[in-house]
């Protein structure tokens, strides 16, 4: 099957040159080899940096119009290739072809919110004590951008960043996902037949360690973001601060669940087995830690296990899939590693537990039960279609066990009561907090989280923030 050719993109060129260190590109669906990806050398870096650097100068003074022109039109090209990036993305991350697909038409409608957004980046007129006097504030583009995003969503953690961005006047280096790199790659085309300026947006691979390090230590580098672990993401903030570069992070979750007794049970189950194995569980806002009150318990286990036992779990390029296969072989033996832990400490498996027996990174939907608060799949973040379940009596003790992990990046409610709504948006520890059904991750909307799970909001009206700079001028 045809796979895209992969390049470094700097300064408006595409560099396939076999020369450098290449990796191989592997479908995890069944371990075939898909395409090489060539690693950039410290001297690809450093004329990424160059040309960066070198864009900015113009960049920064082009007009809003000219930037949401091209945003609209990547927005465009987005919705017209979907199918072709969709494809190109199960192959080399496993989902489902019509999640790969949807993540990509989502996308457009992205980079359509930051062509709209760009052109209102206002600044503000403060009226002055001395009548002679005026004064004013303008926000002004950072500078040059340094990014590093995952494999999980990898066309939508790029061309936010990149939108972001590019949208509000800086220039950008961003690594992607060396694993499933066709996204990014197609990220890069987009911008380019879109008219993009050579060395607004450059595209670099290689050994991330190494890699970021390279960037976020120059000089050049105004501003840092990283979408991905929590260890990694407090890894390359120490890198940041270390050097006074302002950072965005979207760092990982556990996602409690909290459904009481007055829900629409059934409904809530089978909603919450559907968004559990999306992309096989490796979506960081996943529901991880499911809270069921006592009298609601037998009720939603039946359904959950139900609804997560009649998934059907296959190739994502094959019609009928509704789970791939998890993005890279090291994520089967985590995932055994959780299930091992909560048999030790007295938990159930009721469903799955184990890979499945065939070739490719595939493990089966998993419902462990009768687990204690201190098991390691209710401390750590899954990332993988293991969904833990457990019992609360009331809200003062559910608020309490939902908030007493460092992760606040996403929870969930289930219930009629508008009180409990109420109360529980209000308490919980997280920076996004969804009722009765799923609805974050929209254009309009920001996306980020508080505690270990996060600085910074992409999306929604704040998504410029974090790639401005305030600045007052006062005139006499
Ligand atoms: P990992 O911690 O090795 O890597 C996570 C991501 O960070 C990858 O994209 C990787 O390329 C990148 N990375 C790692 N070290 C880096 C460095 N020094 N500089 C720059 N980038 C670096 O873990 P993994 O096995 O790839 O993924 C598993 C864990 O990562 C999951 O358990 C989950 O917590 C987290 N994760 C979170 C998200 C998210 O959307 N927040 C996405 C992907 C992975």
């Amino acid at each position: 099957m045809q796979y895209p050719s992969l390049a470094l993109y700097i300064n408006g060129e595409f560099l396939r040159d076999n020369a450098r260190d290449q990796q191989d590109i592997l479908n995890p669906a069944d371990g075939s080899v898909l395409g090489q990806l060539p690693h950039a050398s410290t001297s690809d870096l450093d004329m990424a940096l160059q040309a960066a650097a070198q864009a900015f100068k113009t960049w920064r003074h082009s007009s809003p119009m000219e930037r949401s022109a091209i945003l609209r039109k990547v927005a465009q090209l987005s919705r017209e290739r979907a199918q072709e990036i969709g494809r190109n993305i199960t192959l080399d991350q496993g989902k489902p072809l019509a999640e790969a697909v949807g993540e990509v038409a989502a996308c457009a409608d992205h980079a359509d919110w930051h062509a709209e957004e760009c052109r209102r980046i206002y600044g503000r007129v403060i009226p002055a004590r001395d009548p002679a006097v005026r004064q004013w504030v303008v926000r002004e583009p950072i500078g040059v951008c340094a990014a590093f995003t995952p494999w999980n969503f990898p066309y939508n953690q790029a061309i936010r960043k990149i939108c972001a961005a590019i949208g509000a006047g800086c220039t950008i280096i961003l690594k992607g996902p060396e694993d499933s790199p066709s996204a990014v790659m197609a990220i890069a085309q987009a911008f380019h037949d879109a008219g993009l300026p050579p060395g607004v947006l450059n595209i670099v691979w290689g050994v991330p360690a190494t890699v970021s390090e390279h960037l976020i230590r120059s000089p050049i580098v105004r501003k840092v973001s990283f979408t991905g672990s929590v260890p990694v993401g407090k890894h390359l903030a120490s890198l940041a601060g270390a050097h006074m570069k302002p950072i965005t992070m979207e760092l990982g979750g556990h996602s409690p669940v909290i459904v009481c007794a007055d829900a629409d049970i059934d409904r809530a189950a089978q909603q919450l087995a559907r968004f559990k194995v999306r992309n096989a569980g490796q979506v960081c806002v996943s529901p991880t830690r499911f809270y069921i009150q006592e009298q609601a318990y037998p009720r939603f286990l039946q359904r959950f296990t139900e609804v997560l036992s009649s998934i059907r779990v296959g190739d994502g390029l094959q019609a009928d899939t509704q789970m791939g296969p998890l993005a890279h072989a090291r994520r089967v033996p985590a995932m055994q590693t959780f299930v091992d832990n909560a048999r030790e400490l007295g938990g159930k498996i009721v469903l799955g537990g184990e890979p499945l027996a065939r070739s490719g990174n595939f493990f089966a939907p998993t419902i462990l039960t009768d687990i204690p608060d201190d098991a390691l799949i209710m401390t750590e973040e899954p990332f993988g279609p293991i969904a833990p379940l457990t019992t609360f009596n009331d809200l003062d003790e559910v608020i309490q066990r939902a908030n007493s992990l460092p992760f606040g990046l996403s929870s969930y409610v289930f219930t009629n009561n508008l009180q409990h709504a109420h109360r529980l948006s209000s308490e919980l520890e997280s920076g996004m907090v969804n009722i009765n059904h799923f609805g974050s991750g929209l254009p309009e909307t920001p996306f980020g989280g508080i505690k270990d799970s996060g600085i910074g909001s992409e999306g929604g009206s704040e998504t410029f923030d974090g790639y401005l700079t305030t600045k007052f001028v006062t005139q006499i």
